[in-house]
């Protein structure tokens, strides 16, 4: 699968986004390892610090199916994912991200994303 048609599944989900607060819809899909694509969207909430990024829905739900750190090679987004969304990328040891940022398709490692990241090795 390429970038383009990674991306182009994250299109296609961000309709599903339930954004009734900004009206921005975002959507993520992730492929796995082992070829399987995991998708989320951002959702809002009243509350608004509540709400939540689509790549963190999408890291959730592939957790819940079984996925594990390590096991996600290309992530795209169709926005710029935030600070917090870039410590999730860390977390999730995403190969690659791909994603749209003022009209161009940007391709960057998450140490590119987010250089000199926290890590659990710090916890110990
Ligand atoms: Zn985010």
């Amino acid at each position: 699968m390429t970038d383009e048609e990674l991306l182009a599944r994250a299109d296609a989900i961000a309709v599903r986004a339930y954004a009734p607060d900004s009206g921005f819809h975002v959507g993520c899909a992730v492929l796995t390892r082992s070829g399987a694509v995991v998708e989320g969207v951002n959702v809002e909430n009243a509350a608004y610090p509540l709400g939540v990024c689509a790549e963190r829905t999408t890291f959730s739900r592939a957790i819940v199916e079984g996925f594990s750190p390590g096991d996600f090679s290309v992530a795209a987004i169709t926005a710029s994912p935030c600070g917090g969304c870039r410590q999730w990328l860390a977390e999730m040891q995403v190969e690659r991200v791909v994603f749209r940022n003022g009209g161009r398709i940007v391709r960057m490692t998450v140490d590119e994303l987010l250089p000199e990241q926290f890590d659990a090795g710090e916890l110990a």
